[in-house]
């Protein structure tokens, strides 16, 4: 359930509120809006007779207290009461009236094509660096990345480029690698039900970029995100990067719907990632004008200055030398919906 506080209420009545809460044996979140703080109780299900038992109503400092409707409690929109969550990484914001651009190889393959990828990425404007030095590919015949190597490449552009860094983590036991390098930590779209990775990340407290799932609900990705919110961890943003429909003249379906529906059930930035959904490099720049416009907070996309010879995702693949007319084209979209470019 959420308690409202007063627009009067002072640190001590809200402190008194969250106090009895924990005592409980629940989780308090508190959201400081412009006018006035609201607190969520998040109990497990056993645990809610407890919390609703506690008569926060009428205590100093408590308007009302009214339950969350959601199945998700912390994702829920009601929760911040409608406020957008801004997440700052590195000094990017992503949320509100920012958009992200993210940009990158799918994998990392050697350090020219990663620093080279960097730097154009970079100069056109881009707010973070992505690519994968683990990858999870259908075939486990398929290059599987480079690993600590592509980690320590990425760390590399990083103090070259001063980009934030964008990479997936796969296995729990490459968790504290990962961590060494990613600003933020990429869960891929086969692992978002994969719940103790999901968890782990939450205590990890490192922003993460969490992708919807092949055949996932909203509601599921939703559910997801909790999992990591619930460990304390508030920087997650989320990611439609296509889904499996009927449709077969393409490789998944982007449901752009997704972004203004999770707008009003969630209060997490939103993220649209064109390359996977289409599979194909002419299709990748229409869909992101299309993303920026409809209010997406931001693009992950990948790019590469070879795609030819690229080992991963090479037909998907933007040309390192289209990048900073894509990045222009794509602010100019992002500002329709009343964003501009996130920078430090
Ligand atoms: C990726 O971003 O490189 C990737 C594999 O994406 P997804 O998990 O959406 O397939
Ligand atoms: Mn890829």
């Amino acid at each position: 359930m959420m308690i409202v506080m007063k627009e009067t209420a002072t640190d001590e009545e809200v402190e008194a509120v969250v106090e009895k809460i924990e005592r409980a044996g629940a989780l308090a979140h508190r959201s400081k809006g412009a006018r006035v703080t609201v607190i969520g109780a998040i109990g497990d299900v056993e645990q809610d007779i407890t919390v609703e038992s506690l008569g926060l109503e009428g205590e100093p400092g408590v308007d009302r207290v009214v339950p969350i409707l959601k199945p998700y409690k912390l994702a829920s929109a009601e929760i911040t009461h409608g406020e957008r969550s801004v997440l700052e990484i590195e000094g990017r914001k992503v949320g509100g009236e920012n958009f992200a651009l993210m940009a990158g190889p799918c994998t990392v393959e050697s350090r020219d094509q990663m620093l080279e990828t960097a730097r154009v990425v970079r100069d056109a404007g881009a707010s973070f660096l992505r690519g994968g030095a683990y990858k999870p590919r259908t075939s486990p015949y398929a290059f599987q990345g480079l690993g600590q190597e592509g980690l320590r490449l990425l760390a590399e552009a990083k103090s070259e480029t001063g980009l934030p860094i964008v990479t997936e983590l796969m296995d729990m036991r490459d968790l504290d690698a990962v961590l060494e390098v990613a600003d933020v930590v990429q869960i891929g779209a086969r692992n978002m039900q994969n719940y103790p990775l999901l968890a782990e990340i939450g205590r990890s407290g490192r922003p993460a970029l969490l992708k919807r799932g092949l055949s996932s609900t909203l509601d599921e990705l939703l559910m997801a995100a909790e999992y990591i919110l619930k460990e304390g961890n508030r920087n997650v943003m989320l990611c439609e990067r296509g889904i499996r429909t009927f449709e077969t003249a393409y490789r998944f379906t982007l449901d752009l719907m997704a972004v203004p529906v999770l707008k009003e059930l969630t209060h997490l930035p939103v993220i649209v990632d064109p390359s996977h959904a289409a599979g194909r490099r002419d299709l990748v720049t229409p869909l992101s004008l299309a993303a920026a416009a409809v209010g997406a907070d931001g693009i992950i996309v990948e790019v590469h200055p070879k795609p030819e010879a690229a080992i991963c995702d090479g037909p998907q693949a933007l040309r390192a030398e289209d990048f900073a007319s894509y990045a222009i084209a794509v602010e100019q979209a992002a500002q329709l919906a009343g964003k501009a470019l996130s920078a430090v």
